[in-house]
């Protein structure tokens, strides 16, 4: 079994980027509830039905539906993963304890108006869920995935007005998760303001 990872931090904060980057390097499976949710709201699912109603309000998805999604997921996994967008409530991260044993808690550190700035300029693949940054990070051919050639889009929950209820969301459920897992002695706070490469190695240090 390989590492055993949650990336915690709040939205914008590069997640899903430095998860990508551990699943290339390192093969760890990338397990991303926000990703699954879009998914099922996709395909028109019960649970995407149900789901939208939250995600569009940039509000949380009721803690039981992401517990069993994510649980489902990780017990049939056996090359270690890395968690992106999960636990994001005290809730969650109790249920988590109960089926999976985590070694390392990276928690990304970025201020709010960096948030909203790279949050409202991402794009954004449907298809292998690669993220992209119009300044930062272009794809080499506009609206286009690096990866895969897909259309890219600019998800539904990414404008300012929304980007901010998810940023006090973020504040409210799932900042106390910083104390939570520093108590357990498995946190390390990382600057994730900078160079993506260079976060990058500060994360496989830290490992
Ligand atoms: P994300 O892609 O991680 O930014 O998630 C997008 C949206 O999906 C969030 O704003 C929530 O509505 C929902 N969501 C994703 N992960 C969770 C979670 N662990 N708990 C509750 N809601 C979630």
């Amino acid at each position: 079994m390989g590492f055993r990872i949650i990336l915690l931090g709040p939205p914008g904060s590069g997640k899903g980027t430095q998860a990508e980057k551990l699943n290339d390097d390192l093969g760890l499976i990338r397990l991303s509830t926000g990703d699954m949710l879009r998914e099922a709201v996709r395909d028109q699912t019960e649970l995407g039905k149900m789901a939208k109603q939250y995600m569009d309000k940039g509000a949380l998805v009721p803690d039981d539906v992401v517990i069993g999604l994510i649980e489902e997921k990780i017990l049939h996994i056996k090359e270690g993963f890395v968690l992106d967008g999960f636990p994001r409530t005290v809730q969650q991260a109790d249920a988590l304890r109960k089926f999976a044993d985590i070694e390392h808690v990276i928690n990304l550190d970025v201020d709010d108006e960096e948030l909203v700035s790279r949050l409202t300029k991402r794009r954004s693949c449907p298809d292998c869920n690669v993220v992209f940054h119009l300044i930062y990070k272009p794809p080499m051919k506009d609206g286009v995935c690096d990866k895969c050639g897909a259309a890219l889009y600019q998800r539904s929950d990414d404008t300012e007005e929304t980007v901010r209820a998810r940023l006090k969301v973020y504040r409210d459920n799932t900042f106390p998760l910083i104390e939570y897992y520093g108590k357990q002695g498995i946190l390390v706070n990382i600057d994730g303001k900078g160079n993506i490469n260079e976060i990058y190695e500060a994360i496989e240090a830290s490992l």
